[in-house]
């Protein structure tokens, strides 16, 4: 690929953005980004209505990845440039603050907020996951970051580096006899939207075009009738010819690409808020990152547990964010004579999510963090992930299309890798993969296993999100504290 190649990105999301920066910062001159959506105004803020996984207010930075040791040390690698990014913006804050993007010019000028990753058990029992990730921890050197609630000496170590007050945050030895957890001190949580604005102003800055129009950048269709000048087809009835289209939709891009169907599948997480009140500054204060850590509630537990909540701190404006992660729910439709799998459309996107989800975020409230009951729910939304048939990404050409690439797949982990998922791209995208562990992981696959991470069920299923009753405001009340 020559470096006057012209490159169209479809997406400016996490996976479009990352591509596109390490493009423009190898030498790529001609590299232009489409979207539906006009993420540079909105500033991926979900508050002003942008639709997708990465426009959100905060996502975890994990480093515990059972086995899966690449992307551990995939994470270790992106959190160094987490750090980078927050030196710099913090200088740029006091020195020339107006060359921010505006969203990181109003409130804190931080992305990246290392407050620890409480991974707390529903068990008596420590699952093997967690068992994994520890002896992995070691094998990297990293063991001391870790924190296991029953062992003495990582007791007395927590004490000892300021970290005891995190390790049992929900008070669940003293209340239930029991506290199986690991508490991650070089773990935390991103400022999600803030850290996608900041990533496009660096794009933009090494010279990315950037096309994010409800029309001029709506992408209708990739033709390939040559396949040697792939076409992107925008509403607006343009049609831009490139070398490489690089397919980066999130959840639309099974729908772009009807051939990645059966590879990946888009489904919706169910998210809900808290906001505490201005004049509740213990709970403000509770609830703060210097005091509360990113937690998450019989995750990865299997058949031992059936919790999967995730929750963070508070933000900046007083915000609980709780995620129930166990089911995620599917949207079939009809796209290009197939039933596909996508997001509800951008301007009449459903905010109710079904009542299991509901109740189980209500239950980890409940158990876990009773003074926040009385409160009762916020809000609540669906956020679409793009699901791979075994939760690892999927970026490499597409079959039958040779400059045409999908890249996506982030099976509800790919934020965290924002700084450092295009490096990996750009090899794959020179032709480079297979000599790659990452391009190999990532390569176009199919499977014959039985089970494929519930892409074997299909509209069929009982994910289905039609086949749900969703919760309604009533349903966002404790029931103990009706009057
Ligand atoms: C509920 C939930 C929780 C998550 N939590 C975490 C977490 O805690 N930590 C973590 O690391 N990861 C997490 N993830 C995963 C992470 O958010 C995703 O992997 C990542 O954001 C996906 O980015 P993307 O670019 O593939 O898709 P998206 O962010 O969805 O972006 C796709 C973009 O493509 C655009 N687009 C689509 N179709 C078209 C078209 N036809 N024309 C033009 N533009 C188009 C859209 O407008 C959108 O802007 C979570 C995901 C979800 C859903």
């Amino acid at each position: 690929m020559q470096e006057d190649a012209k490159i169209l990105i479809v997406g400016s999301g996490v996976f479009g953005l990352s591509t596109a920066l390490w493009l423009a910062r190898a030498g790529y001159r001609r590299v232009t980004v489409f979207d539906m959506q006009d993420t540079e105004t909105a500033g991926y803020d979900p508050g002003v209505g942008i639709e997708s996984a990465s426009a959100d207010i905060n996502k975890i930075i994990r480093f515990s990845y059972g086995d899966e040791i690449e992307y551990q040390r995939l994470a270790s690698q992106a959190a160094e440039i987490w750090d980078k990014w927050n030196q710099q913006i913090a200088s740029l804050a006091t020195e020339r603050r107006d060359e921010l993007p505006e969203v990181l010019q109003k409130g804190e000028p931080k992305l990246w907020y290392k407050c620890g990753f409480l991974r707390m058990g529903a068990a008596s029992e420590f699952s093997d996951y967690e068992i994994q990730t520890l002896r992995n921890m070691e094998k990297e050197g990293v063991r001391g970051t870790q924190f296991k609630s029953d062992d003495d000496a990582d007791i007395e170590r927590a004490s000892r580096t300021g970290w005891a007050h995190k390790l049992d945050v929900c008070r669940r030895q003293e209340r239930f006899g029991v506290h199986k957890a690991v508490l991650d001190s070089s773990a935390g949580f991103v400022v999600a939207y803030k850290a996608c604005a900041w990533a496009q102003h660096l794009a933009r800055k090494a010279g990315v075009e950037f096309i994010l129009h409800p029309t001029k950048g709506r992408v209708v269709g990739v033709d390939t009738s040559n396949p040697d000048k792939p076409v992107v087809r925008t509403v607006d009835g343009v049609t831009h010819e490139g070398y490489l289209v690089v397919v980066a939709g999130g959840g639309w891009t099974a729908g772009l690409l009807p051939e990645a169907d059966g590879l990946i599948e888009t489904t919706a997480g169910s998210v809900a808020t808290i906001q505490l009140p201005k004049d509740r500054q213990d709970l403000w204060e509770r609830f703060s990152p210097e005091n509360f850590p990113v937690v998450t509630w019989g995750m990865h537990e299997g058949r031992v547990s059936d919790k999967d909540i995730y929750s963070f701190p508070r933000d900046e404006n007083g915000v609980i964010k709780i995620g129930f992660r166990k089911t995620k729910w599917t949207n079939y439709d009809d796209v290009a004579g197939k039933r596909i799998s996508i997001p509800k459309a951008v301007h009449a996107k459903e905010t109710n999510i079904p009542i299991p989800a509901l109740e189980a975020v209500k239950e980890y409230i409940s158990v876990n963090l009773p003074e926040l009951a009385g409160l009762g729910i916020s809000s609540t939304r669906l956020c679409w992930y793009t699901d791979s048939i075994d939760n690892s990404f999927v970026v490499d050409f597409v079959p039958g299309r040779p400059r045409v690439a999908v890249c996506s797949g982030g099976s509800g982990h790919g934020f965290k890798f924002l700084p450092v998922l295009g490096r990996e791209v750009v090899r794959i995208l020179e032709g480079k993969g297979a000599e790659t562990v990452y391009g190999r992981m990532w390569k176009w696959r199919t499977s014959d296993k039985e089970k494929r991470n519930g892409l074997e069920e299909g509209e069929d299923g009982p994910r289905v999100l039609g086949k749900q009753r969703l919760a309604s405001r009533e349903d966002w009340v404790f029931r103990e504290h009706v009057s």
